[in-house]
């Protein structure tokens, strides 16, 4: 296979050559991606990538993953679905292989604090988990005050990834996760995080007015959690969202 773009294409496009893949849950891999040139973002933000032979959309979004602290390095959290054409392409794609990217695109940050500023909540479903940790990673580094509780939404324990990275962010800032599990198997070691059984959205906090809300990954997730917030009389100002699919 030729993992080389042309050379006109090169010289005026980002690209970014594959460095590492690993393995995080059963269907979820961290990619590791060196740009040619560095691409500064801010965390929340993704990018496209191109898939090869991807028709008739040839590119696919991915939030980053990693910190901002190194623009020449990202990570992506990236699950894989059977059938799916971007997944098939990442499946078995050799470290090496050139990638070409559009971006950083997207708004999904976290607002600068406020003087009033209540909890910040985080609610994921599985690789919506990406830009949130890249948004930790930043406040962790800043030393930031707020109180960060983060509801990460999986199918099972073997859908769950991190836990030992929001562990070590629990220890730099007010932060505390629960992971909440949807169709829990039975044979499966009890894990050592909070855990609670059910859908995500069986344990949305109640709404407070100096509380934010940043809702990221399953657009069935976000809409249900955003008609809670809304219906009990939330600033629209104040619930964030990013939706992948
Ligand atoms: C702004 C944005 C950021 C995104 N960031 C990420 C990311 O960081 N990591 C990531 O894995 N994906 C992310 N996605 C989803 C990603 O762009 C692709 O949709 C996904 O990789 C599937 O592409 P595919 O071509 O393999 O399958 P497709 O044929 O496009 O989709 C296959 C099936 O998977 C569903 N699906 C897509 N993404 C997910 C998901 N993450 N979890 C569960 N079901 C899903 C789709 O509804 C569809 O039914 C993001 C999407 C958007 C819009």
């Amino acid at each position: 296979m030729d993992l080389n773009p042309p050379a006109a294409i090169a010289a005026s496009a980002p690209w970014a050559i594959l460095t590492e893949v690993k393995p995080i849950a059963r269907d979820t891999r961290l990619y590791s991606l060196k740009l040619d040139s560095p691409l500064p973002f801010a965390a929340g933000q993704f990018v496209n990538l191109t898939i090869p032979g991807a028709s008739p959309r040839p590119e696919r979004s991915y939030s980053i993953w990693s910190d901002p602290l190194e623009p020449s390095r990202l990570e992506f959290a990236i699950k894989l679905f059977p059938g799916g054409q971007a997944s098939e392409y990442l499946r078995d794609v050799p470290i090496g292989t050139r990638i070409k990217l559009a971006g950083p695109y997207g708004r999904f940050g976290l607002r600068e604090p406020e003087p009033d500023d209540g909890v910040i909540w985080m609610l994921a479903t599985s690789t919506g988990l990406a830009p949130f940790h890249s948004m930790l990673s930043v406040a962790a580094r800043r030393g930031d005050p707020r109180r960060f509780r983060l509801l990460f939404g999986c199918r099972d324990v073997g859908d769950v990834f991190a836990t030992d990275l929001l562990d070590a962010l629990g220890g730099q800032l007010d932060f505390q996760y629960t992971v909440c599990l949807s169709q829990p198997a039975t044979d499966q070691p009890a894990p050592a995080f909070d855990l609670r059984t059910g859908r995500l959205t069986a344990f949305l906090p109640e709404l407070v007015a100096a509380d934010r809300y940043y809702l990221c990954g399953n657009g069935a997730m976000i809409a249900e959690a955003r008609d809670h917030f809304k219906a009990a009389g939330a600033d629209r100002k104040r619930i964030h969202f990013e939706k992948y699919w």
